[in-house]
């Protein structure tokens, strides 16, 4: 029987594009949060909102029974739940561990059995929507862990999105989410090289996508997240690609992707080339902008192009 903690504190670790927005909602909807980020900034700025800032995860995991962390990479997660004053130095026996971060299967696994060697429940919660949808409270969240535990946290997760959907054991919610990743990776490039070539062709890019968003073509990057600054409200595409999902973290996404897909001898063409291209942006400048401007590397080739 697992018991209602509602009463008691929730721990949010890593409160950047994506983390600040979802601990905003866990206080609007009235948890007492307890907070840590490497960045005392982003600490600070949570607790003029009203959280409590702890000194470490060790600090955090010893207030709180319920902990959600949403950091950038594999790496990360390991040093926060079992590295020097990681979480599991400290965790009551009993707590539930929620990462939301988009990291590989495997490492969820391991940090899962490392957790239940000192009695804490840990499943992968990884999200699907963006900043907007952090914004908005309509996240989907792909989770993998034991059903009743996926329960037991349901009521919490639903004050930061819409969708709660149990994909099974844990580590299949980062499988799904490297799945969805690669597709909107793919989906990104192409609707950034359609409207592209709709400008070359005499197209206005707004015209463009209104056609899409009625026609076959569409897509989330047309409809929600288009790339072309100008065409949708609050994106990052209109901020010149700062804010939103960093070039650097679609680009782990898609090597995780290509890691599993290695493993399990799946073919991904587009999957592949997506990765690739993804990368050269990092080498050129874009490692922090969102992953849409995609869009405006492609334009910068174009406008190099040879031929009128
Ligand atoms: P971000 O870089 O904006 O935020 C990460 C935060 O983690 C930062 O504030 C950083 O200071 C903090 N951090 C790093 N190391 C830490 C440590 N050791 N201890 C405590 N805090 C630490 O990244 P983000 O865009 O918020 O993404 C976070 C995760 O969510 C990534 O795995 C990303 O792939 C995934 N994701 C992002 C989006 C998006 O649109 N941004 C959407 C879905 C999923």
């Amino acid at each position: 029987m697992i018991r209602n903690k509602s009463q008691t504190s929730v721990g949010f670790i890593g409160l950047g594009n994506m983390g600040s927005n979802m601990a905003q909602h866990l206080i609007n909807k009235g948890h007492q949060l307890v907070v840590y980020d490497v960045f005392p900034e982003a600490m600070t700025a949570m607790a003029d909102k009203g959280a409590v800032i702890a000194q470490s995860p060790a600090d955090l995991a010893h207030r709180c029974d319920r902990i959600i962390s949403m950091l950038p990479t594999c790496a990360h997660v390991k040093q926060v739940y079992c590295g020097d004053n990681g979480v599991l130095s400290k965790v009551k026996s009993g707590t539930l561990l929620i990462d939301s971060s988009t990291i590989d299967p495997q490492t969820s696994q391991e940090v899962c059995k490392a957790s239940q060697s000192k009695g804490a429940v840990f499943m992968d919660a990884p999200v699907s929507g963006a900043v907007p949808a952090a914004r908005a409270a309509t996240l989907t969240f792909m989770v993998g862990g034991n059903a009743s535990e996926v329960e037991a946290i349901r009521e919490l997760l639903l004050c930061m999105g819409k969708n709660v959907i149990h994909c099974g054991a844990v580590g299949s919610g980062a499988a799904a989410k490297i799945c969805n990743n690669m597709m909107l990776a793919i989906s990104m490039i192409g609707t950034s090289e359609t409207l592209n070539l709709a400008k070359r062709l005499g197209l206005d890019p707004k015209l463009m996508t209104q056609i899409l968003n009625v026609s076959s073509g569409r897509s989330w990057s047309s409809e929600v997240y288009n790339p072309v600054p100008g065409i949708g409200e609050n994106l990052p595409a209109g901020n010149d690609y700062n804010g939103g999902f960093m070039t650097r973290l679609i680009t782990k996404d898609l090597g995780l992707a290509q890691t599993a897909a290695t493993r399990a001898n799946a073919p991904t063409p587009l999957g592949t080339l997506s990765h690739q291209l993804f990368r050269l942006m990092l080498n050129n400048g874009y490692s922090s902008k969102d992953f849409s401007s995609v869009y405006k590397f492609i334009q910068e080739f174009d406008d190099k192009r040879m031929i009128p």
